[in-house]
């Protein structure tokens, strides 16, 4: 069987750990999206604004786990995203492997 990956770099996500994503399952929002900037991942949560260091570990998160709106991306299919390799910005926890179809 193949091994997906997702690596995230929003290393100030409350689901972060080591860039590998511990939240389980995530949804990536962007219905009109066409470049990567206008992507983002809606569940993120700022360590800064909660009072927890890190959430409840989930198990790491695989680009099957993943719920995606941004239907423009080549990869999706049915809110559902077909990359082998998922990378998410740091600074906007944007998907950085988003490619317009
Ligand atoms: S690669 Fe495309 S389908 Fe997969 S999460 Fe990123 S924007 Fe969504």
């Amino acid at each position: 069987m193949q091994n997906r990956n997702l690596k995230c770099n929003a290393t100030n996500c409350a689901h972060n750990e080591s860039c590998e994503c511990r939240a389980g399952a995530i949804n990536v929002a962007g219905r009109e999206a066409i470049t990567t900037s206008e992507t983002g991942c809606s569940s993120f949560v700022d360590i800064a604004n909660n009072g927890f260091t890190n959430s409840a570990d989930c198990g790491c998160t695989k680009p099957q786990n993943i719920k995606c709106e941004a239907c423009n991306c080549k990869y999706n299919e049915n809110q559902c995203c077909t990359a082998d390799d998922v990378r998410i910005n740091a600074n906007d926890a944007s998907c950085q492997t988003f490619v317009q179809k």
